[in-house]
């Protein structure tokens, strides 16, 4: 029997690489995604010679519509079709909305919002057609309120989180899930490419990414809707979900003004 086939985005590193490793070890074949060709290849490389994973690259800037239609078409093909979709790649941007460059912030937008949804839209006919598999977002605890400081970030990851159980309740019956992932801090590239510095955030709030991935990985395998990996995350997400948004966009705006000072 054919193994199932996962696509990947974001695999070149970070959790999405975790996810690529994740995966290929409970017997997935890969298409890894991503705009780094040679990371993408050793990572290839690396699948294949530790879980006989055989894995396709597939070089694409998701920001780019073009190339992003070569996923979209990948996602599509019936004749291989992809059975679990994870829509890992993402950015963030720190700053002042006002100050930073708009290019950029549209750019944000064009990745962790427009790709990740044209992807899952892709994606989803063959999985309904065969009534199996499904697709799992990557948000982010910051989809649970607004986000000084990163303003944008947060608007696409509550956009994903509030699409992902959209979808999720829609395809209730067909065998199908869609899961939003909303990890906290993960030691990543995430916050050194965003021009953060989190050397000041205490160890005990960071997790690895190949713990976050095997708290998602077991969510999806139940059917879950939202999964948010620690006891912690799952403690401040419950906290920002539950107190007025007036409140935790107060105490996360003073948070921000004493870390600039
Ligand atoms: P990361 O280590 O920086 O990895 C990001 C991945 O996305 C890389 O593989 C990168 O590969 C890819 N990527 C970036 N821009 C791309 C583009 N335009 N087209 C295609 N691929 C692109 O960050 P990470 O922490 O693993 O982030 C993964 C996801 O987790 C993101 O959605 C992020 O928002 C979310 N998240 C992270 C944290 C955290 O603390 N790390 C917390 C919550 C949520 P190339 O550079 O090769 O393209």
């Amino acid at each position: 029997m054919a193994r199932p086939l996962a696509l990947v985005t974001g695999a070149s590193a970070g959790i999405g690489n975790a996810f690529a490793h994740g995966l290929a070890q409970r017997g997935y074949d890969l298409v890894v995604v991503a705009r780094d060709t040679a990371r993408l290849d050793a990572l290839a490389k690396e699948l294949e010679g530790a879980n006989d994973a055989t894995t396709e690259v597939l070089t694409a800037d998701l920001s780019d519509v073009g190339q992003l239609a070569t996923v979209e078409a990948r996602l599509a093909d019936a004749d291989r079709p992809v059975e679990l979709l994870v829509n890992n790649a993402g950015f963030g941007t720190a700053g002042h909305f006002k100050d930073l460059p708009l290019d950029r912030e549209v750019q944000e937008i064009a990745l962790n919002v427009v790709a990740l949804t044209r992807l899952t839209h892709a994606a989803l006919p063959n999985m309904v057609e065969r009534r199996a598999g499904g697709v799992l977002n990557v948000a982010s605890i910051a989809a649970y309120q607004p986000t000084p400081g990163n303003a944008t970030y947060g608007a696409t990851k509550a956009f994903v989180h509030s699409l992902s159980q959209g979808i999720h309740e829609e395809l209730r019956g067909t065998g199908v899930n869609c899961m939003v992932l909303c990890p906290g801090f993960t030691r990543t590239e995430f916050q050194q490419r965003a021009g953060v510095d989190s050397s000041g955030v205490p160890d005990f709030l960071w997790q690895e990414a190949s713990t976050v991935v095997d708290f998602a990985l077991k969510a999806f395998a139940k059917g879950k809707a939202v999964c948010v990996p620690g006891s912690l995350n799952r403690a401040t997400a419950g906290f920002s979900a539950t107190v007025p948004s007036g409140v935790s966009r107060r105490i996360a705006g003073v948070i921000v003004k004493r870390a600039e000072k």
